[in-house]
């Protein structure tokens, strides 16, 4: 009896995680079709509110409420597996680093405060103006190029099967990978905003986070540091020198082009999150006005890039649905995993287990 195949639509981190996963039972036979799949480069040609995966920070800090169990559950599953990620496969692009959290106004105690590494809380004298409350941790940095790139190699390796095509609708995935009809494949569904766009899915509840953010070379600059709040911004070092310098949050929004206010704003807050940003002496620096500080960081920038969180009001869809085959009318089943928002990387590995086995489940 042949393996039973699965065709994975979608070649973000979510995609790519699932498939990786799935090829470690030796039960199926996986492929992956896509419209965008990860290369070594990444240009602003492809920027797409289709993908979102290339334009991420990317960090480990929670997302999820302290009433949200579940979400709670697959970010520390996956800050667990992504730890011995960073011990046992550094060429996968994830390091550990410090990480600083400032909440300008804490509502509630960060739920994480007791299952990170090396929390403690800030002193409140050591706390910059406007922030109550700061934590400190061991967290995770994610330099998403390289992880997505060793991710699709991991795959390929593995014997996974990958098709570069846009689809119209999840049926059409079957005429893809010429699946014979004997055995239908099951389908999972990691195709992030385009599942508002998939005509057998059409998900009104999808829409856009768009994201803007500065990368810049500042091999100095080796904490990640997000502050929570009006002020709203962070750095994310990759751990090759470069760090993202964030941003922005903007429901609804679908501009892919940079906006140069908003650049500016992002280097003069993520300046005074981080005065290693600058080269050499920063007590030198301090000195200095804000204008000739952010004229200096300019000097720095790599790039500057826009990317869309696949946001979905009520959350990550994790469910199987059962199709049918337009052309046979044959039944088969999809395992749908799309709408991961701003937490894609930090929730990848464990949403990536519950869809195995979901997909264990419909087979
Ligand atoms: C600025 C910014 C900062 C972020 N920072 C973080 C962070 O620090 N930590 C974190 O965890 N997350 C972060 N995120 C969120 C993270 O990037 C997303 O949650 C994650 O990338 C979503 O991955 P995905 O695989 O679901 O979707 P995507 O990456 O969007 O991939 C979708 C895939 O589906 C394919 N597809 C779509 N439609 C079709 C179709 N019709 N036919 C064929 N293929 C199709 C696309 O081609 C693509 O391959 C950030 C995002 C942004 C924008």
């Amino acid at each position: 009896m042949p393996n039973q195949p699965v065709i994975v639509i979608g070649a973000g981190v979510i995609g790519l995680t699932v498939a990786n996963k799935l090829l470690q039972s030796t039960c199926y036979d996986v492929t992956i079709v896509a419209g965008h799949i990860p290369d070594t480069i990444f240009s602003a040609s492809m920027r797409s509110p289709k993908w979102a995966s290339p334009w991420a920070g990317a960090h480990w800090r929670a997302s999820s409420s302290s009433k949200d169990k579940l979400l709670q559950q697959m970010e520390i599953q996956t800050y667990n597996e992504m730890l011995d990620l960073a011990v046992n496969e550094p060429e996968s692009g994830i390091s550990t680093a410090t990480g600083v959290d400032l909440y300008e106004n804490l509502t509630e105690k960060p739920w994480y405060s007791t299952m990170v590494k090396d929390a403690l809380n800030i002193p409140t004298k050591e706390l910059p103006p406007g922030v109550s409350h700061g934590l400190q941790y061991t967290t995770l940095l994610i330099n998403v190029p390289q992880y997505l790139v060793y991710l699709r190699t991991k795959f390929t390796n593995a014997g996974g099967k990958i098709v570069c095509r846009a689809l119209r609708s999840i049926s059409e995935a079957l005429d893809v990978t010429g699946a014979n009809s004997e055995r239908l494949p099951v389908i999972v569904n990691c195709t992030g905003l385009g599942s508002k766009y998939l005509s057998d899915v059409a998900d009104k509840a999808m829409y856009p986070i768009r994201g803007q953010t500065v990368l810049v070379h500042a091999p100095d600059a080796k904490r990640t540091i997000t502050r929570i709040g009006a002020a709203f911004g962070y750095t994310i070092p990759r751990g090759d020198g470069s760090v993202i310098l964030g941003g922005t949050a903007e429901k609804n929004s679908w501009e892919t082009e940079p906006d140069s206010d908003t650049t500016t704003t992002i280097l003069q807050r993520a300046l005074t999150l981080e005065p290693a940003l600058l080269p050499g002496d920063a007590s030198a620096w301090s000195t200095k006005s804000m204008n000739e500080r952010v004229a200096a960081l300019e000097k720095s920038i790599i790039s500057v890039n826009v990317g869309f969180r696949p946001m979905r009001d009520g959350g990550v869809r994790l469910e199987t649905e059962s199709f049918r085959d337009p052309s046979s009318g044959k039944q088969f089943n999809v395992v749908h995993c799309y709408g991961h928002a701003g937490y894609g990387y930090q929730s990848s590995l464990a949403f990536a287990q519950r869809v195995c086995e979901l997909v264990d489940e419909a087979t």
